[in-house]
């Protein structure tokens, strides 16, 4: 067995309590302690990965360097701990079954009976100590997904009550997340969906060691006391999680309530020094204090739903700390732009970033939304399907094919400028089979790109399959769009900007999966400098 210890972050009451917070939050604190600290999460849903789902039904699909399609929380995992995950920090119930299914057919279980115990429950246990077992951390924090008592989460339950067992009680800890509404008729806190939600744990034979109890309003001692005495929990292992102003003030809340202390009791380390948070706190000041703002325009399709951008929205947020300046976001849905009212409704906007995405819907609105913003020098900001909305606009407009299009959106296009990458022609399973995960991607010298980065060379993670067809490239760069990033060994194009323009830069990788707290995509940091600018000038 390896030398890890072991978190396990399991939520009773409701969903969308903020696990995930809760759980990077913690490996923050334990990070800034000298622990090296990785976060996993077990999604009970059948799908194989959430890479087919659509974002309505799930947010956004966080793409690893690896290449894995996962879920979102991943996304705070790295931008708390900047620190890369891999396929190993999601698992769903999908790929647990599949797993055990495929071993059956191997024969490898020698006839016996397959069974979710003790099958899929040791296969369960297999991908939470796998990551202990790299040797590479001291911490492995394991968030369940769903709630206690959901029948689907149960194997999963089942798995940690046996790891626990297995592990020990100083190798293993229990965070149990819960709710604690305000009634107001009543005009108090009520403790009793907590007591129940612990209820039902215990009969899976988990006590919790910690409670973190989310609340919009402090628990009292008083609170703290009852809940302790029938959770049977220490009164000091009674966290409050009040509602935050933002994600990032709750590693400084989990701080002043000691989560990171309770759990480092529980396991015997010492932690006389206090965690070395600085850094983050300076981000948060930066945060907080702008001196300066800006209006940006995310031009997508899922709009109503803004999880499906999560890392584009986050992105910005650091973007924004960097330059001291907060960041308006205003959500425009593309399907409402038209030739008519793109400019009266993209007049107020500092800088326009045209969203990743799939499907036809919304893609005219997003052209226009391009046209609007070279036309009229705002900085742009194209990623993914935004790059090749503007890769199609600059053909229709300026190189005057007014049949241009994605193959993606009209088959047959006569001027397939977008195309589908040749090793994706045969493809007919839609399930992880895109162009996915880190790839390098060469940098002209003396390009936007090259000026941005610092560099030459980077890499950056994908998820498409369609790309810019090279036989057009010397059109464009006769023109003034030019490819300044090119996949090295593929020759993809990776990035398109325009000369003559203050700020007009697509990627067709995922600048926004790499962005962190500790560092901001320069990408972001520089867009944001440009609409500041932009502002300042129109200002004049
Ligand atoms: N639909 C486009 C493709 O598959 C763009 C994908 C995206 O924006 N992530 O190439």
């Amino acid at each position: 067995m390896s030398k890890a210890k072991y978190i396990f972050v399991t939520g009773g009451v409701t969903s969308s309590l903020g696990k995930g917070i809760i759980s990077a939050s913690l490996g923050k604190l334990l990070q800034a302690r000298g622990l090296t600290v990785t976060i996993q999460k077990f999604d009970p849903y059948l799908n194989i990965d959430p890479g087919t789902l659509n974002p309505y039904e799930h947010g956004e699909c966080y793409v690893t360097d690896d290449g894995a399609e996962t879920d979102l929380d991943l996304g705070h995992y790295e931008r708390f701990l900047s620190q890369p995950t891999s396929q190993a920090n999601n698992i769903t119930t999908g790929r647990i079954y599949d797993n055990v299914i495929q071993r059956e057919r191997k024969g490898e279980f020698l006839g016996k009976t397959v069974q979710v115990i003790p099958h899929i429950t040791d296969e369960i246990k297999n991908n939470i100590y796998k990551l202990g077992e790299t040797g590479k951390y001291d911490i492995v924090i394991t968030e369940i997904g769903g709630c206690v008592g959901d029948i689907e989460s149960l194997p999963f339950i089942e798995a940690v009550r046996q790891a626990r067992f297995e592990l020990g009680p100083t190798n293993s800890a229990s965070i149990h997340l819960t709710l604690v509404p305000y009634l107001r008729a009543a005009g108090e806190l009520k403790t009793k969906p907590t007591q129940h939600s612990v209820k039902e744990l215990l009969e899976a034979g988990i006590q919790p060691d910690i409670l973190v109890c989310r609340s919009e309003y402090g628990l009292s001692q008083d609170i703290r006391k009852k809940l302790a005495l029938f959770c049977n929990v220490p009164i000091n292992a009674v966290i409050e999680a009040r509602d935050a102003e933002t994600i990032y003030d709750v590693p400084l809340l989990m701080r002043k309530e000691k989560l990171d202390e309770r759990v480092l009791s529980k396991f015997k380390i010492s932690y006389k020094k206090e965690p070395k948070i600085e850094s983050w706190k300076e981000f948060l000041g930066k945060l907080k204090n702008p001196t300066g703002d800006v209006n940006i325009g995310l031009i997508g399709k899922y709009v109503e739903l803004p999880d499906a951008y999560k890392s584009i929205a986050e992105a910005f947020v650091h973007a924004g700390a960097a330059n001291e300046c907060k960041v308006n976001l205003s959500w425009i849905h593309a399907e409402d732009l038209d030739g008519d009212n793109v400019h009266r409704e993209l007049k107020d906007l500092d800088g326009i970033l045209v969203a990743p995405g799939f499907g036809e819907r919304g893609i005219e609105g997003k052209i226009y939304a391009v046209q609007y913003a070279r036309e009229n020098n705002i900085p742009f900001f194209g990623i993914c399907l935004g790059l090749q909305c503007a890769i199609i606009e600059f053909a229709r407009n300026v190189l005057k094919k007014k049949k241009a299009n994605s193959t993606e959106m009209v088959s047959k296009t006569s001027y397939p400028v977008i195309d589908l990458m040749e090793d994706q022609k045969k493809i007919t399973n839609m399930g992880g089979t895109m162009r996915l995960g880190s790839y390098s991607c060469h940098l002209k010298k003396g390009s936007r790109a090259h000026n941005v980065y610092g560099t030459t060379k980077v890499n950056e993670r994908h998820r498409h399959r369609y790309e810019f067809n090279n036989k057009y490239l010397e059109d464009f760069e006769n023109e003034g769009m030019i490819a300044s990033g090119i996949n090295p060994d593929t020759k993809l194009v990776e990035i398109m900007e325009l000369n003559n323009h203050p700020w007009f830069v697509g990627t067709q990788y995922h600048p926004e999966l790499k962005s962190t707290v500790k560092d901001p995509h320069p990408l972001f940091v520089r867009f944001i400098r440009a609409a500041l600018e932009t502002k300042q000038t129109n200002n004049l």
